[in-house]
């Protein structure tokens, strides 16, 4: 195969030391507009990975990309070695895909919704039988098997997606904003069933999502913004690069918050961020600090936050604005 001449040993063919995703200079273009800008990184064996971005980033360009159901315009996206655009049947056979709008047919069974599937992947007889059972068995559902889709509820609906993805014994799970919908409690269900599918079968695992607090859940992110790759990590890593404390200081008008940020920098020689009515800055001993700004600038402060550097600071300290824009506040 001419492609496998360019893999390195450790992304070479499909195998235990296969790369199970790993970008290189992707980029995907819609005429005019840029939607991936050269990403290259890579997904570990057996770690859940997050692409975090706000609508817009090309979450879900990557996600079709790896999916094998777009073409990138340049560059490689290889999952276990095998490159999506140039080998999608090889890539097809090996991942499992859970897309965020609904697949199974609710008028049938759980046990055929399965079936179907199985057979879509060459399945069949007692091993496919046996298969759904176990997958079965992984998402909690078994003794739901004979009930019609319709009859269970959203989180369990999203289990039978799950278990979907998972019929042909995928290495590598694709799943697009999987808790769209859930409530609380079902979501921590499902990332209960991603932990163990990674600790117990040492899949690995994909996941796009738009919310922070799901972020965290994940072992490394990739944050996008505009297409492009803006921090990649764990979520502790990412958050404790930004350091001590983050300190907010709110004005009565973004007039005052400029006018605050910028005697803030002159006062105090630090690069503080002003978004709207807040000026932020990252800060060791951030409650010292804060009475020393009240104290120097008393008018302008109408309120304070000081906390632990979140996800969000990590995206606006690499983007310099706000991960919500207010018109996706507004949707
Ligand atoms: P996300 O999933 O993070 O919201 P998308 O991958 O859908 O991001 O979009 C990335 C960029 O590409 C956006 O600017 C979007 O408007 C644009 N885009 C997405 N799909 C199309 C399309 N079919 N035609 C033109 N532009 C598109």
């Amino acid at each position: 195969m001419a492609t496998m001449a360019h893999r390195s040993p450790a992304s070479t063919g499909h195998g235990t030391g296969a790369v199970p995703i790993e970008l290189d200079g992707l980029t995907h273009d819609y005429g005019s507009r840029l939607a991936l800008d050269h990403l290259s990184f890579r997904v570990n064996r057996g770690e859940i990975f997050g692409l975090l971005g706000p609508n817009g980033s090309g979450k879900t360009t990557l996600f079709r990309i790896l999916s094998t159901l777009m073409i990138p315009s340049s560059g490689t996206a290889r999952i276990l070695g095998f490159d999506a655009a140039r080998e999608p049947n090889r890539v097809r056979e090996r991942i499992g895909i859970v897309f965020q709008a609904r697949s199974v047919d609710i008028k049938l069974t759980v046990g055929e919704n399965l079936k179907h599937q199985g057979h879509l992947y060459g399945l069949g007889g007692n091993r496919l039988k046996k298969r759904i059972h176990e997958v079965l068995e992984r998402v909690a559902l078994l003794d739901r098997i004979n009930d019609n889709v319709e009859e269970l509820s959203g989180g369990m609906q999203r289990r039978v997606e799950l278990a979907k993805g998972l019929i042909h014994s995928p290495e590598v799970l694709l799943l697009d904003e999987p808790t769209t919908g859930l409530d609380p409690g079902a979501r921590i269900d499902l990332w209960q069933y991603l932990r163990t599918l990674r600790d117990e079968e040492n899949i690995s695992v994909l996941v796009t999502t738009h919310l922070m607090e799901e972020a965290e859940h994940c072992d490394r992110l990739a944050i996008l913004n505009m297409g492009q790759l803006v921090a990649l990590g764990s979520p502790l890593d990412l958050k404790s690069e930004i350091g001590g404390d983050m300190v907010t200081f709110e004005a009565t008008t973004p007039e005052l918050a400029a006018e605050l940020g910028e005697r803030i920098r002159s006062r105090f020689v630090v690069e503080p961020t002003v978004l709207g009515k807040s000026v932020r800055l990252e800060r060791e001993e951030g409650h010292r600090f804060v009475a020393q700004v009240v104290e120097a600038f008393p008018g302008l402060v109408e309120s304070i936050s000081v906390a632990k550097p979140s996800l969000e600071d990590v995206f606006i300290q690499h983007t310099g604005h706000r991960f919500w824009t207010e018109a996706q506040n507004e949707e």
